[in-house]
């Protein structure tokens, strides 16, 4: 028995600054995570010219989440407290599980040709939210192109049509992944029925669920329930991120970058990183 997700809410991601002075548009952040379990955050930060992102996001804490950061086009140079530093390119992806604390720093680099990059914030269950860091880069060569009848799926997490992502053993295996729909086409892509998913158009328009919503891009599009997405190309086809995952349905303490279950934890966490303590060896 088929059932069809449908979106129950549409709305524009919306022009904030973050990090040293970045001007990004945030798609879903503090005041809609409560109905996006087990999403938290959702920035786009693309951009076409530079002085709106090389302020960047310089060296700051994160703890009890994963942060998920991938890039279509640009170059953001990161380093970290665990010992990586390099640069993600396009079509890169960079899965850190901050787990117990990681600080690092995210540098988006001024390049012709404009920045399309976005970052997702996912949350850990209280019993990982203090697991070892862990830090994952994977090149555009390591993510599968599926190639179906009516468009493409890039399988960064998750599975579409057999093919695995690159992306695996995620505490909560969430899916992400990034989906092109040819003008006038249409595709379908199959959903764990107990996972919540959200899309973020950012290419095109086209329409959404049997019903047909229409969407345009720098859209959130909230999901239903279901097991089938059906996803239609408009004029110039449709190009979306599927984000999708496991709800965790805990209490959430939140405050900038650490993310736990009590103000007591959040506050263990402060006075941690302000007494140099929060970086705990392994
Ligand atoms: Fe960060």
């Amino acid at each position: 028995m088929n059932s069809s997700c449908e979106a129950v809410n549409i709305f524009p991601s919306v022009t904030t600054m973050e990090g040293a002075g970045v001007k990004l548009r945030r798609g879903i952040g503090f005041s809609e995570a409560p109905s996006f379990d087990p999403f938290l955050l959702f920035d786009d930060f693309s951009g076409d010219d530079p002085a709106d992102y090389v302020a960047g996001f310089p060296w700051h804490p994160h703890r009890g989440i994963e942060t998920v950061t991938y890039l279509i086009r640009g170059d953001v140079e990161h380093g970290d407290s665990i010992g990586n530093r390099g640069s993600i390119g396009p079509g890169q992806v960079q899965w850190m599980t901050a787990g117990g604390g990681v600080i690092h720093q995210e540098m988006p680099q001024p390049v012709a040709g404009g920045m399309v990059g976005f970052q997702l914030w996912v949350n850990l269950p209280a019993k990982d939210k203090m697991m070892s860091p862990r830090y994952r880069g994977i090149t555009a060569g390591e993510i599968p192109t599926v190639e179906v009848d009516g468009g493409s799926v890039k399988v960064i997490a998750g599975r579409f049509r057999g093919v695995e992502g690159p992306v695996r053993e995620i505490v909560r295996s969430p899916w992400y992944f990034d989906v092109s729909v040819d003008a006038g086409r249409y595709l379908t892509l199959d959903i764990p029925t107990d996972f919540f998913t959200f899309l973020y158009i950012f290419e095109g328009d086209g329409k959404i669920g049997e019903k047909g919503a229409g969407v345009t891009a720098k859209h959130i599009v909230k999901l239903s329930g279901g097991d089938s997405l059906k996803a239609i190309g408009g004029d110039e086809g449709l190009r979306f991120l599927l984000m999708s995952g496991e709800p965790i349905g805990e209490p959430v303490a939140w405050q900038g970058p650490i993310v736990m279950n009590t103000e007591e934890e959040l506050e263990q966490a402060f006075y941690e990183y302000r007494n140099g303590t929060f970086i705990k060896k392994g």
